[in-house]
């Protein structure tokens, strides 16, 4: 018998930098400029034309940030979210998605899930609305849009404002539009490392609302009324600044703006690819007792941020398992996600029990991730197509 090549350790998520993005950093460390400067605005600017904003029209407003965390505080903070009121949300999510309403004192509502679509029910974000509520923050799963005309069409006939977690959802469309362009009052992307594309850490900022955009603007930069990069440029005094709130220190350096120009310009060439690979893992994996993860709707894209496959209840291996064999042949998965309601915070703060999210206890229960990047070859491809089909065909 001959000896089986021992193959390195395929990661879950791997970044894919190129030389592009390692020059303009350098340039940037060589320019004397590396915090929030003419590469942020730059980023923001490409960014608006990449939602499809003219430069001429001033409507879409793009702030960098340095993390989605960041931005989502920032949009909830500019809608006047605080103490007494209350959001809804997905159990079903990142902890980031939640902590921003408790920074602002506020309380969060989760909701279950959709078991179609993995995505917040929307039948019971409106069953979950009370005198309270003030927001709601659908989050595009994996990249797959939340309908968002019903999403829209709630928070009109309640009063209520909307805050898009979009930090699975870039470049996704809903009825042919960027999530981003849609009705809400801000939706916030993500560029933490395992994203769609990076800056290391980083996010964006996208609403259509003057006054909010001012604000956030305002509180991204320590609560000052003008950001450092004016502050030196600008012919009036350049030391001079106002003090007009109690801000925050979330601005995005130039060195992570550098990285994003040039991840931008790759994200339709970064999509098609993630596209093909989830094509491939649905075609391998369509006999085996898994359910697929859901597709856009025909004429939509899916950004496949996520690559979620739920164990069907006859697999005869469990997810744990199923885990530890993946890892066992050389092969990194993940779960997204350990429901909140699961974790102690969330869990003992609201009283929390499974039986309340039964359908994103049950697809927790059978899920995992697998990996789905565009640093992957087609090598690699097959490689977790045949450890998946050793452990379930
Ligand atoms: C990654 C992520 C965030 C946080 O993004 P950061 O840029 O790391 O702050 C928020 N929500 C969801 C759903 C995420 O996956």
């Amino acid at each position: 018998m001959t000896a089986q090549p021992i193959l390195p350790f395929l990661p879950f998520a791997l970044p894919e930098i190129g030389d592009d993005e390692i020059a303009e950093v350098v340039d940037t460390l060589k320019s004397g400029w590396v915090t929030t400067g003419p590469k942020a605005k730059r980023f923001e600017q490409a960014f608006a034309e990449f939602l499809g904003q003219k430069a001429e029209d001033s409507q879409l407003e793009c702030i960098a940030v340095n993390s989605a965390t960041a931005g989502l505080h920032l949009a909830l903070e500019a809608i006047g979210i605080g103490p007494g009121d209350e959001v809804i949300t997905t159990t079903h999510t990142f902890t980031a998605t939640a902590e921003v309403v408790r920074y602002l004192g506020a309380d969060v509502k989760l909701v279950d899930i959709d078991p179609a679509t993995l995505n917040i029910d929307i039948a019971a974000i409106e069953a979950a609305i009370t005198p309270r509520t003030k927001a709601i923050m659908p989050v595009h799963y994996a990249g797959l849009a939340v309908d968002m005309l019903a999403v829209l069409d709630i928070a009109r006939r309640h009063g209520l404002r909307v805050v898009e977690d979009a930090a699975h959802a870039l470049p996704t469309t809903i009825e042919q539009e960027l999530i981003g362009t849609l009705g809400s009052d801000a939706t916030v992307f993500s560029f933490y490392a395992n994203k769609t594309m990076t800056t290391g850490e980083g996010g964006m900022l996208v609403t259509r609302n003057a006054e909010l955009a001012k604000r956030a603007r305002i509180m991204r930069l320590h609560g000052m009324s003008r950001d450092a990069f004016d502050r030196f440029t600008a012919k009036v005094p350049s030391w001079y600044y106002e003090i007009v709130a109690p801000g925050f220190k979330y601005n995005l350096t130039d060195i992570a703006a550098a990285l994003g120009l040039h991840q931008l310009k790759r994200l339709p060439a970064f999509q098609q690819r993630r596209e093909q690979i989830a094509t491939r893992y649905h075609e391998a994996f369509s006999d085996l007792p898994v359910i697929l993860p859901p597709d856009a709707p025909e004429g939509d894209v899916h950004s496949w941020h996520l690559y979620v496959l739920r164990l069907a209840d006859d697999a005869g291996i469990s997810r744990d398992e199923f885990i530890e064999g993946m890892f066992a042949a050389g092969i990194g998965c993940s779960v997204h996600y350990v429901p909140l309601h699961h974790h102690p915070y969330w869990r003992d703060r609201y009283g929390l029990t499974p039986e309340q999210f039964p359908h994103s206890q049950k697809a927790y229960e059978r899920m995992v991730s697998l990996p789905l990047y565009t640093a992957m070859s087609d090598a690699d491809v097959e490689r977790v197509i045949a450890a998946v089909r050793s452990l379930l065909a």
